[in-house]
């Protein structure tokens, strides 16, 4: 774990003495690193398999994902989940129950930044699909017993999670 390599205080510039977290030497203003928040979806169809999207974009592009994405400022990851279902899928997307959260890493412009990924049930009609494909290069439904190595080890926890939430309801 790295986190932003900037070493200069983000208000008034001064160099950091060290990473966050950690308090500008120069003005007072105190840095810290955080997870950031982010949201995705998990839909299950009623064979039990879920939808899995190729990534077009690195990082991690050519590997299995669910559909999810940044938190924008004070979204909540819920309104997030939405939002990046409709935005990555074309279509409309009803998100149901939580599902669970997990701390993960995410290579960003040379940074390895703190990932809170927040994921939730969700539905859709699949037939209305219409994959962006500035985001995935093909999409497929996974056996949520069997599924592939994910692009993030936060969908293959997530995954576990779901599973054995769907069984214990059935
Ligand atoms: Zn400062």
């Amino acid at each position: 774990m790295t986190g932003p390599d900037a070493g200069f205080c983000g208000r008034c510039g001064a160099a950091l003495a060290g990473r966050p977290a950690t308090v500008c030497p120069a003005c007072g203003y105190q840095h810290y690193l955080n997870a950031r928040p982010t949201a995705s979806l998990l839909v299950v169809d009623d064979a039990g398999r879920f939808l899995a999207l190729r990534r077009a974009i690195d990082p991690m592009a050519g590997h299995w994902e669910v559909p999810g994405g940044f938190c924008d400022g004070f979204e909540h990851p819920r309104d997030a989940a939405a939002r990046e279902g409709r935005e990555e899928l074309g279509c409309e997307v009803q998100i149901k129950d939580f599902i669970g959260m997990y701390v993960g890493t995410y290579e960003f412009q040379n940074e390895l930044l703190p990932v809170l990924d927040c994921f939730y049930f969700a539905s859709l009609d699949p037939a209305a699909i219409r994959l962006d494909p500035a985001e995935a290069t093909e999409l497929t439904w996974f056996d949520l017993a069997k599924p592939p190595k994910m692009a993030f080890s936060t969908m293959d926890s997530a995954l576990v999670d779901a599973t054995r939430s769907l069984l214990s309801t059935k």
